[in-house]
């Protein structure tokens, strides 16, 4: 691919939309206790809560996160009350989590935590206090709001903070189609001032956005991890593409899109464990809409899984049907 691809506004992005959910500003939209790879290797648990909050003020393509947002901005004080509510669900002591063995919470806001819109800055003492009997905090933010606030929210956290930001792909011509209104340079200027304020950074990763054959798919992905290590970030959070959003099923009606299959996503997190430069993780959620083999798809969803908990290859059989 050597011509730019046909960029959408806004507008278009917003109206190819269906509707988005209706959620309760008073809980998160998910929560749960998750099993996942600490940077240090360890299989730990972490508490991770999918906040109600306003909608990003970013249009990408590829996202469908606006769905569980809301669009006025968040009342001061409801993502307190937020995460008060879903750590009592799941039980968890805030006293000490890590009794439990819970030891890393994420605050995940469909957009960026750093926005005020989304989660006012007022709400930060509350929210710190809340959050101080865990070792790490997990918060998602995108490259461009990653100034000083980053660094006093830093220093005023108890535990380790890591930042997790979309890299989404270096493929020069969809990167600027996903329309994130940011440049590979503006992800590693990001990167590295987290992590000389001693941040943790973790990428999300793209395995196969539009107009990608299910081969290239791979091939990108693998070549934005590179870039991600490059850059220095820790772990790198593979996410295979999904319909559902608006402006993917009118390009999967013209055949301009298909979600990768569950093949490609074992070779891409074999491909990024084979670097042995950091954590890969591929997210599974949803995972059924990936199988276009049932033979394999079992095994192959219980290798994926076993990979990311213990961040080692694990070599299957060939399928006979699917290779
Ligand atoms: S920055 Fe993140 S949350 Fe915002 S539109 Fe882009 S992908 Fe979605
Ligand atoms: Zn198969």
């Amino acid at each position: 691919m050597t011509t730019d691809l046909p960029t959408l506004s806004d507008q278009q992005i917003v109206n190819l939309r269906p509707d988005r959910n209706s959620v309760d500003p008073s809980k998160p939209y998910a929560f749960m206790v998750e099993d996942e790879c600490s940077a240090s290797g360890e299989l730990t648990k972490v508490a991770t809560l999918f906040l109600t909050s306003s909608e990003c003020a970013f249009r990408c393509t590829m996202c469908d996160l606006w769905k569980n947002t809301l669009e006025q901005p968040v009342e001061s004080g409801a993502i307190g009350k937020q995460i008060r509510w879903a750590l009592n669900e799941l039980e968890i002591d805030l006293a000490a989590p890590q009794r439990q063995g819970i030891s890393t919470i994420k605050l995940y806001n469909s957009g960026n935590f750093f926005d005020n819109r989304a989660v006012p800055r007022n709400d930060w003492p509350e929210i710190i206090e809340l959050v101080a009997g865990f070792e790490s905090v997990i918060v998602e933010n995108h490259p461009k709001l990653c100034k000083q606030n980053c660094l006093e929210f830093k220093s005023l956290l108890a535990g380790r903070l890591e930042i997790a930001m979309g890299l989404e792909t270096v493929h020069p011509q969809v990167s600027r189609w996903l329309n994130k209104q940011m440049c590979l340079e503006d992800f590693q200027e990001a990167t590295q001032r987290l992590i000389s304020h001693d941040i943790n950074v973790r990428a999300f990763v793209l395995l196969r956005p539009p107009f990608l054959t299910e081969q290239e798919g791979v091939y990108w992905a693998t070549k934005t991890m590179e870039y991600a290590f490059d850059c220095g970030v820790e772990c790198c959070s593979l996410v295979p593409v999904r319909g559902g959003n608006g402006v993917l099923d009118q390009l999967q009606k013209r055949g301009e899109f298909t979600p990768p299959n569950l093949k490609s996503m074992e070779s891409t997190l074999v491909a990024g464990l084979h670097m042995n430069r950091g954590r890969i993780l591929m997210d599974l959620w949803d995972v059924e809409r990936f199988v276009t083999c049932h033979r394999c798809a079992r095994d192959r969803q219980n290798r994926i899984l076993q990979m990311n908990q213990t961040q080692t290859v694990i070599q299957g059989d060939e399928c006979g049907n699917c290779g």
